[in-house]
């Protein structure tokens, strides 16, 4: 049989995330999210804020909206609601990875969001369905520039807020995070092997609400970076 290089169609593009100050491009693998992982909104929305073992879902790799693009409102949802988090750009792998040794996996930060068709999440989780539809739809992860480790370091406190137009919706502080980036680590490498390119939405703090057309999403990270977004 021969062996042929070609792909019977166009291979999708490698979809990537900016650098801050840079020409380079990160390229992004997987979109792992950690669910609940702020007490105050794991009280919103009627959850124990007990560190319970953290949880995970994914968005795909092309779900991002890059360069402050707009975010195009979903169709089959009349509720999508907002969740700043920030996000965790991991630069090498591994499975297992020690808590001690988890913070030179990681290659940078950036600020994202983790937009939810949350009237489809509830009905899912109501029925003990997957939560994919409410997650991982097309556009549901705007997401800003990485920000190289290097330059800043490994932020674990500062300033994390979401302004709908020009009001604060969301407020927070690094701190409140129940399991660290560390931990996160730690247990998610334990269930899944980290590859160069996955990112990490670690949980948002309280204050996520609806979003309509024409709101424009502004988003801040103390140390980190910030982004905006328009509802269209
Ligand atoms: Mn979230």
């Amino acid at each position: 049989m021969p062996v042929t290089s070609q792909y019977t169609i166009s291979a999708p593009p490698v979809p990537y995330l900016l650098v801050k100050n840079s020409d380079l491009r990160f390229p992004v693998h997987r979109i792992y999210c950690v669910g609940r992982n702020y007490s105050d909104h794991a009280i919103e929305m009627g959850h124990d804020p007990n560190r319970e073992t953290p949880f995970f879902f994914q968005k795909n790799a092309d779900n991002l909206v890059t360069n402050n693009g707009d975010f195009p409102y979903p169709p089959r949802s009349k509720k999508v609601h907002h969740e700043i988090e920030l996000v965790v750009a991991i630069g090498s792998g591994g499975t297992d990875i020690a808590r001690v040794d988890a913070l030179n996996h990681i290659w940078g930060y950036a600020v994202g969001l983790d937009m939810t068709r949350r009237d489809l999440q509830s009905e899912m989780k109501q029925a003990g369905k997957p939560w994919e539809i409410g997650k991982a739809f097309e556009h549901s992860a705007p997401c800003s520039e990485v920000i190289p480790a290097s330059e800043i370091g490994h932020p674990n406190k500062g300033l994390i807020q979401l302004k709908v137009n020009g009001e604060v919706r969301q407020l927070g502080d690094l701190n409140q995070l129940i399991w660290k980036i560390p931990e996160i680590i730690m247990v998610l490498s334990g269930l899944f092997e980290l590859k160069p390119g996955d990112l990490i939405m670690t949980g948002t703090p309280a204050g996520v609400g609806a979003v309509n057309r024409g709101d424009l999403l502004e988003c801040f990270i103390e140390g980190v970076g910030e982004m905006t977004t328009r509802v269209i």
